[in-house]
């Protein structure tokens, strides 16, 4: 060991008794806690301290090697990283959960609990951000040198709670406790221009005077794949003032107006928007968005630049991924760094920027797709618009040249937004900036081909790709779902945790009986401890012998949690008219948040929890249907409802659900699908068979049709007389007695304004609704197509979708599955 290691024997571990010597090491000189009066906090913090210390080394070599074999670098652009808790994870990555157990009970402390007091990192709204989270986990676990760059939010994704069944927020102070896993970097500091104007230099050049300066201020935590050997960094920006206090307004007695230039500046990672459909607070989220995108070029630019001499290199070492539109404004970043700062011409700036950048497509609702007026773009900034100009010209002269009749209109980045003001259309700049433009699942990239995207595409063909999201089965399955992990790993081995496709060596034992009963057992564990939670959480006592049939995601009426309580209503009316029939017990469990502004959502939240009220409130429905809705949707929750679900509602509006990952996460831990053919759901269906899976409702194909032709639900809702009776007693006060008329505004939605076709879908979900009913009570067959869900959605591993982004967009090698499944013992 040469001298320069920094590998202390204090910091390996190699027993229980070394772990408990670190934390008690770290618990009295880190924390600074006498182990005496140390709370569960501090045994928290020491228990992360002592882990973080194991990933430092690999950290370093990670590095080290990236540099010395000149390793191409992947940067992972986006405003959200929903990464939860860390600590399990890790100690389960790195092999370490026997001896932290062991140690923590030889210290008397209760490992599960210590885990629970480890805040939620809630830096994301909700699929985006968690899909950013499971890439961190598939680059590290792949080997791949790469980097997520963020913001560091002091106050994350507001914490949800309920006040009589309504939706109220409190700031999600994640940081209050400190976030031990983080490095601060005080010498990593960019300076971030905002505003001013562009003046031309005697030289001819274009020189941005800003009007304002905010620094960015690195945070850097590290992140271990499978097996942790390779450690990757998550760089997250904190917004600091170029100037903490005006001094002379302090002298003279101005307190207030000292700090304020300071308080402005820090505004920008203050908050995550709660919101990931519109662009409320434009000028704050613009300056957010060019702040982390900023500070993140001029980052990697400069590790570029510290051994390599020639910037048009740049695209052979480094590829750079926008998740979704947020970082589009990289496109005219990096090329104004490339041009103002580094002198380099526009032609040439332009062709390395495309072959570096590439940008994911999350969605095709319009309005989420990001335009920022021309006014305010050009205020905010000048430089850029300058740029963005300039590359609408070369776009539209490649357009002409395309030798097709196109709208030009249709296809340009500025647009005229129809008598409303020009605008920068995003999507646009992203797209024509990029070499790849990939949608999350087949059918979605196929829908931007044929939509959005379908100009842009006759121009540059062969630019959209599918690359279909997947999750990290380290967090899914082997960390969240302890009683199915070990009944696995027993079964067919681990070799699925490293590489999930192998899982498919399961298929064989759904045919056999005892395996089935095993299957069966685990999910029971788990349901026990839902169930428990339930009744602690809400008062609510539910019986485990129930189906869980789950609902958990954002609040969007596109997700149509609507749809899925009117047939709770349904449901609850049968069951009245027939007490004494069949029924096939369930446990309705809905978890969300909904966007503090978005008032439709929070009245669905309300109905819902009205209807959980009626019916878990009357004597006559007992067992046979309860309602539970959970607050504080976040991915510790998940965690806790995902292994102990039966039914996956994946019901959204065909053509709006890019891709869903939530769908794949519960499939994996052996829940059956109730589901349109939208997003990932249609790729699920096709492996796990028609079979296996129920699929319900109109296609997108068809939903586009009667959009054209016109859709009236009045017609569909009087010919259904149950989805009549239905709307008429939510909107006749059935369910809110005290305010009849509370639900006026969605009876008028689904009456007049069905955009979302709710009322169309109906029918058909109730009828799969009966099926799954049926399914359900043949335990044995059910748990059959459980197991075989399981068995078949390994291709929706993170790790396989990070092998395509590698492949077809990066460039970037990786090994082999096998290889790497041997390589990991
Ligand atoms: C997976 C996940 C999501 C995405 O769920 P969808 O059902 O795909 O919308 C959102 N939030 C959290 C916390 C998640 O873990």
């Amino acid at each position: 060991m040469d001298a320069a290691s920094p590998a202390k024997p204090m910091r390996h571990i190699a027993s229980a008794e070394d772990m408990r010597r670190l934390i008690v090491d770290k618990l009295i000189y880190s924390v600074g806690k006498d182990p005496q009066n140390a709370v569960r906090q501090d045994w928290s913090a020491a228990l992360i301290l002592a882990v973080r210390d194991q990933l430092v080394d690999r950290w370093m070599q990670s590095t080290r090697k990236a540099y010395r074999e000149d390793q191409k670098r992947v940067y992972y652009l986006s405003m959200e990283f929903l990464i939860g808790r860390l600590l399990k994870d890790t100690i389960l990555n790195l092999g370490l959960e026997k001896h932290v157990r062991e140690a923590l009970a030889s210290l008397g402390r209760d490992y599960e609990q210590i885990l629970r007091s480890e805040p939620d990192a809630a830096l994301g709204n909700g699929g985006l951000g968690r899909l950013a989270a499971c890439f961190l986990d598939s680059m590290s676990t792949l080997a791949i040198p790469a980097h997520g760059y963020g913001i560091r939010y002091e106050n994350g994704l507001f914490r949800q709670s309920l006040a009589d069944g309504w939706q109220t927020e409190e700031p999600e102070d994640w940081l209050v406790t400190g976030h031990n896993w983080e490095f601060e970097r005080p010498e990593v500091i960019y300076h971030i221009p905002f505003g001013g104007q562009v003046v031309e230099r005697h030289d001819g050049r274009r020189h941005w005077q800003a009007a304002e300066v905010i620094l960015a201020a690195a945070y850097d935590t590290p992140i271990a794949g499978w097996r942790g050997s390779h450690v990757n960094t998550l760089r997250l920006w904190a917004a600091r003032p170029a100037t903490r206090i005006d001094l002379a307004s302090f002298n003279r007695g101005e307190y207030l107006t000292a700090m304020e230039s300071a308080v402005r500046a820090e505004t920008i990672s203050r908050v995550l928007y709660p919101d990931d459909t519109t662009d409320e607070g434009k000028n704050l989220r613009l300056r957010q968005e060019f702040f982390f995108t900023s500070a993140s070029l001029q980052d990697l630019l400069r590790r570029f630049l510290s051994d390599h001499p020639d910037l048009r290199q740049l695209p052979d070492k480094v590829a750079i991924q926008l998740n979704d539109t947020h970082p589009a404004v990289a496109v005219v970043e990096l090329m104004r760094l490339l041009v103002d700062e580094h002198g380099m011409g526009m032609d040439e700036a332009y062709d390395i920027t495309r072959r570096t950048l590439s940008y994911t497509n999350h969605t095709l609702m319009p309005e989420a797709l990001e335009r920022w007026s021309l006014t305010l773009f050009g205020a905010v900034l000048p430089r850029h618009l300058e740029l963005v100009r300039w590359i609408d010209e070369q776009h539209l002269r490649t357009a002409a040249a395309a030798q097709r009749s196109l709208d030009l209109e249709r296809l340009r980045i500025v647009d005229h937004g129809n008598g409303n003001g020009h605008g920068v259309r995003m999507g646009h700049l992203a797209f024509v900036g990029s070499h790849r433009a990939n949608g999350v699942s087949a059918l979605h990239a196929d829908l931007m081909r044929r939509t959005v995207f379908h100009d842009l595409d006759q121009v540059y063909p062969g630019r959209i790709i599918g690359v279909t999201n997947g999750v990290t089965p380290r967090r899914w399955l082997h960390s969240c779902n302890k009683p199915l992990s070990d009944l696995l790993e027993e079964t067919i081995g681990e070799a699925w945790i490293g590489d999930l496709e192998a899982i498919k060596a399961l298929e064989p034992f759904a045919d056999d009986a005892a395996f089935g009963e095993r299957f069966h057992a685990a999910k029971r564990i788990s349901k026990e401890r839902l169930a428990a939670e339930i009744e602690e959480r809400l008062g609510l006592k539910v019986s485990p012998d129930a189906m869980f049939d789950v609902q958990i995601k954002r609040m969007h009426e596109y997700k149509r949690q609507l749809l899925n309580i009117m047939e709770a209503v349904a449901h609850y009316f049968a069951i009245r008219a027939e007490p004494d029939r069949d029924w096939t017990p369930r446990l309705k469990i809905f978890a969300g948040k909904a966007a503090p502004g978005y008032q439709m959502a929070k009245l669905i939240i309300k109905l819902i929890n009205d209807v959980a009220r009626a019916v878990n409130s009357d004597p006559v429905i007992g067992d046979r249907l309860k309602i539970a809705f959970i607050p504080n949707y976040n991915v510790s929750l998940a965690e806790r409802i995902i292994p102990a679900a039966d039914l996956s509602e994946q019901i959204s509006t065909a053509g709006m659900e890019a891709s869903g990952t939530g769908n794949m996460k519960l499939a994996l831990n052996g829940a059956i699908t109730i589901g349109t053919l939208d997003g990932a759901n249609v790729e699920i269906s096709e492996r796990v068979g028609a079979q296996n899976i129920h699929i319900f409702g109109l296609t997108a194909e068809e939903i586009a049709a009667h959009r054209l032709a016109g859709f009236d639900s009045r017609a569909v809702i009087e010919a259904d007389p149950i989805l009549k009776s239905v709307i008429d007693a939510i909107g006749s006060g059935v369910f809110s007695p005290e305010e009849p008329g509370r639900f006026r505004a969605i009876v008028d939605r689904l009456t007049y304004d069905d955009f979302f076709f709710v009322t169309a879908d109906f029918a058909a979900y109730l009828d799969a609704q009966r099926q799954v009913d049926e399914g359900f009570n043949d335990r044995r067959e059910w748990t059959r197509r459980a197991i075989l869900n399981t068995a078949r959605v390994g291709w929706f591993s993170a790790d396989r979708a990070i092998r395509d982004y590698a492949r077809e967009i990066w460039g970037v090698d990786t090994p082999p599955p096998s290889a790497f499944a041997e390589a990991a013992e």
